[in-house]
């Protein structure tokens, strides 16, 4: 390869390396498999290393992937979910060095010999599948949980990792006055097929896999939510400075003395011979397990020969991890369902006759186009080979033709889209069939305005079946519509009671405060996803300066270009789009950058409350509502706090401090009474119309 194609290469695979570390680590929604990650990630290391004058310390090569999402803030105080005080490590958060080759472990083993000329060992261990902790005790008793962050700076989660069941808060036996101790947090397959039930059942996104699942779980806003999410912890790491030991095996030894959970699934290997045994066992043993791992961490177990071998600026030199090849199952093809999507895509969902995959059933995979079903030649009755890495839809990667039925014939593309019976289309260069009414395919419609309230969106507190069902009653065609929806419709409509339409209605008033950047994204701009909509609001600053940017001035944003540019500049030409957003801005939406949270009143200015106990809403979005009518929100009780809000179950000590210093308590019922506008609608007169 010459020297200016692989600068171009280097620069392709550094922003699709970027933008998938953003989807994996902050949105903990990936959707790439990790296995392909790693490969590009690899390309990326072998073109750095042919052309080094290429390298830059800011590449993905060089730098620990970042979970941090929130900027830092002074004093902040842990309220919604990603707004966590931010510490410094005390020693950094490093990653690992990663092979899917046997061999490439064998050359790390060659290596330590070179540089160390023997007399070393390894301590093979179970390479854990979620997100990673530290952990800090004092005295006995857990002081401080960070998350890795981006190795140098972590979240402070403290609170939450207190209400995981395993970790103890107290250790026993003769632990040191201070250290630190590092491991994975964890969500065991049952509590995720739990929670993912419980979030299709509320019409929420399901998490892709339990490393996702535990990751976001670890950063709500809610230690009491953190309590439900069923979530796990083994650590396995002591840094060698917190505490003088000989070898890491007797560290974790100790660790285990005092209470602490340390997996005794490792082993003490001598060779390469060993570890290849230990590898061999694991590959098929952990499917066993109650919990995910994608592979074997292999450590010089002599803290000595670690020392000896130190580390590169993203992993340590004594470490490796093996990682386990993604997974695959065999199974039958019983149909095909043709799936419109929001953007009018069709795509070929292939259903499977259930089967077990990395430790959950499968049922579904995608099959992606017209042309994927023609390059694998499958039918209906075959027997699928199906793969899953680290997405959650499993993909169909190649059909047993030994065990195709005889008569099979080769599935026929639909012609009409499969909901409103319109011809699809497929443009030149497109890969994918299109339903072109996109104004009056009810799917079609139903899609935007369900991604218009989605969690990275709007965040409207709805799912599939209520858009199904305001879609039915007609009370929505568009977005802005759901601005138009009044209380007596929604109590008119099945299933609704008072507590409901009010969460909804709340929810709603909240999205005021929803910056420009997801406003944009929300509008549903095909080709345009949250990291394009942030910049492309950056760019321009407001709505208007897009509605009149040229196609020139659209391709001047970084990392827009002409297909981006050219979808952008036709929605924001087209009538019907440019109504919309002047609805959406009667609706009192942000459409300019900056401008900060809209506030909906100034209620509860000057005041500062304390939350505690169940409400109708969740307490993220208490803490929003208190936020947007101008009130602050503090943890404990104090000389300070001007009321204590209680609902169900309030804490006995905050109530019994209350009473001591006489702070008002109060009432959700009594609290929404104090605001105006939506979240106290005038029910009186909406509910005589009954
Ligand atoms: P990693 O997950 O490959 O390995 C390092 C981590 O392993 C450590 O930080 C630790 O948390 C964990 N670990 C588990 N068991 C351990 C043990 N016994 N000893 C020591 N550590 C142990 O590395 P990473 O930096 O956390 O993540 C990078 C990886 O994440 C990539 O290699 C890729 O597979 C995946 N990723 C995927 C995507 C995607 O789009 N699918 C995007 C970004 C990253």
């Amino acid at each position: 390869m010459e020297k200016g194609q692989a600068q171009k290469r280097i620069e392709e695979l550094r922003a699709v390396l970027k933008e998938n570390s953003r989807r994996y680590y902050v949105d903990n929604a990936p959707t790439m498999s990790d296995q392909e990650y790693d490969f590009l990630m690899h390309e990326l290391e072998e073109l750095e290393a042919r052309f080094p004058e290429f390298l830059t310390p800011d590449s993905p090569t060089q730098k620990v992937g970042s979970d941090i999402d929130a900027p830092m803030g002074d004093n902040a105080e842990p309220l919604a979910g990603g707004d966590f005080v931010k510490r410094p490590h005390r020693y950094p958060m490093l990653s690992l060095g990663n092979t899917y080759s046997i061999a490439e472990v064998e050359e790390f083993a060659a290596r330590a010999d070179k540089a160390l000329e023997g007399g070393f060992s390894y301590c093979c261990e179970l390479k854990f599948d979620g997100t990673a902790i530290c952990l800090t005790y004092t005295g006995g008793v857990l002081s401080r949980a960070l998350t890795r962050g981006d190795g140098v700076i972590g979240d402070d989660v403290t609170e939450n990792v207190k209400r995981i069941s395993n970790i103890p808060l107290k250790l026993t036996g003769d632990f040191p006055a201070e250290f630190e101790i590092r491991g994975e947090i964890l969500m065991p397959y049952s509590s995720f097929e739990a929670l993912n039930a419980e979030r299709e059942d509320i019409g929420e996104a399901p998490f892709a896999n339990p490393r996702n699942a535990a990751s976001g779980s670890l950063k709500l806003g809610d230690p009491e939510e953190v309590a439900k999410r069923g979530l796990w912890c083994t650590l396995y790491h002591i840094p060698a400075q917190s505490i003088p030991f000989d070898t890491h095996d007797e560290a974790l030894r100790k660790a285990s003395s005092w209470g602490l959970p340390v997996s005794s699934d490792r082993k003490i290997c001598r060779d390469i011979d060993e570890i290849r045994h230990f590898i061999d066992y694991w590959d098929k043993a952990r499917h066993d397990l109650p919990y995910a791992t994608d592979g074997i961490v292999i450590k010089i177990n002599e803290l000595a020969a670690q020392r000896a071998l130190g580390y590169t600026a993203k992993s340590p030199r004594w470490a490796v991890a093996f990682k386990f090849k993604a997974e695959q199952a065999c199974t039958e093809l019983l149909s095909i369902d043709y799936q419109v999507g929001r953007t009018g895509a069709v795509t070929p969902v292939a259903n499977l006759s259930p089967v077990q995959l990395g430790g959950t059933t499968v049922k579904r995979a995608t099959l992606v186009n017209a042309d994927q079903i023609a390059s694998l030649d499958i039918r209906v009755g075959d027997f699928v080979f199906v793969e899953k890495g680290g997405e959650i839809i499993p993909k169909i990667t190649g059909v047993n033709l030994d065990r195709r039925p005889s008569g099979a014939v080769p599935p026929a593309f639909p012609e009409f889209c499969p909901d409103c019976g319109t011809p699809l289309q497929r443009q030149d260069g497109e890969a994918k069939w299109f339903c072109p009414n996109r104004g009056g395919c009810p799917t079609q419609i139903k899609g935007r305005i369900l991604h218009f309230m989605g969690r990275r969106a709007m965040n409207i507190l709805a799912g599939e079946a209520t858009v199904e069902q305001f879609y039915d009653a007609g009370l929505v065609r568009r977005p802005s519509d759901l601005y138009r929806i009044n209380k007596y419709q929604l109590l008119s409509l099945e299933g609704w009671q008072d507590r409901a339409a009010q969460r909804f209605l709340d929810s709603l008033a909240l999205t005021r405060n929803v910056p420009f950047e997801r406003v944009l994204f929300a509008l549903g701009i095909r080709f345009v996803g949250e990291s394009t909509a942030r910049d492309v609001a950056r760019h321009f600053g407001n709505i208007d300066s897009i509605e009149s940017a040229s196609l020139e001035q659209l391709l001047e944003v970084a990392e827009v270009g002409d297909v981006i540019a050219r979808s952008i500049y036709d929605y924001m030409h087209e009538a019907a789009n440019q109504e919309e957003i002047e609805r959406l801005k009667e609706a009192g939406l942000q459409f300019a950058a900056n401008s900060g949270p809209a506030a909906l009143s100034e209620a509860l200015a000057g005041k500062t409350i304390v939350v505690s106990g169940n409400f109708s809403i969740s307490r993220d979005a208490l803490k929003e509502l208190i936020a947007a009518h101008g009130g602050k929100c503090a943890s404990g009780v104090s000389g300070s706090t001007s009321f204590l809000l209680a609902g169900t179950k309030p804490g006995p000590e905050k109530l019994q401090k209350c009473s001591k210093l006489g702070i008002p308590v109060i009432s959700e019922q009594e609290f929404r009474n104090m605001l105006p506008g939506s979240t106290a609608v005038d029910e009186t007169q909406e509910l005589t119309l009954f």
